[in-house]
């Protein structure tokens, strides 16, 4: 019974000692940082990053590269995306209606994958809380906001 003491006292004093090891060392080695501060300091978001699907403009144009065919709505696993082509002008096909309820997106990427255009893009944010179920769906104003302005390509060089 005493032996049973005098080891658990022992054992007792090892682990925290070796506690006080791992400690020490983290702390003296000055191991660097790994707990990032959020929401005070953004996560450098990697350079893949699939955020959701959003429509960026072409700044010569003012519009986004959509034309409506719908391919990705068909596409979505989600069912989520709602498009509606504007008919007005059939030489010039573009959404009259788009709509993405991203409270339910899984961030799959399959609409981006499918679209004839590579109009959809992944937005580069992932603060999309918001306090209503409506305030998730985004309309195509929302998306091309987010999705910002595309690159300007730059001219291609005529040999003479
Ligand atoms: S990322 Fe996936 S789930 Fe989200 S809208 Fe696109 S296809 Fe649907
Ligand atoms: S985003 Fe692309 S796939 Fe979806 S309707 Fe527009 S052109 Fe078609």
């Amino acid at each position: 019974m005493k032996s049973t003491i005098f080891k658990d006292t022992i054992n007792s004093f090892v682990s925290i000692a070796k506690g006080l090891w791992v400690t020490l060392v983290n702390w003296s080695w000055r191991r660097p940082c790994v707990t990032e501060l959020y929401p005070e300091q953004k996560p450098v978001l990697p350079v893949g990053y699939r955020g959701m699907p959003t429509l960026p403009v072409n700044p010569a144009t003012g519009r986004s590269g959509c034309i409506g065919c719908g391919a990705c709505a068909r596409m979505c696993p989600e069912e989520i995306i709602h498009v509606v082509v504007d008919k007005t002008d059939p030489k010039d096909r573009k959404p009259a209606e788009f709509t993405v309820d991203i409270s339910r997106c899984m961030f799959c990427g399959l609409c981006m994958e499918v679209c004839p255009t590579h109009a959809l893009k992944p937005a580069r944010t992932f603060e999309l809380a918001c306090r209503t179920r409506e305030g998730m769906v985004y309309n195509l104003q929302d998306l091309m906001r987010l999705g910002g302005e595309l690159p300007v390509e730059p001219e291609e060089e005529t040999v003479s």
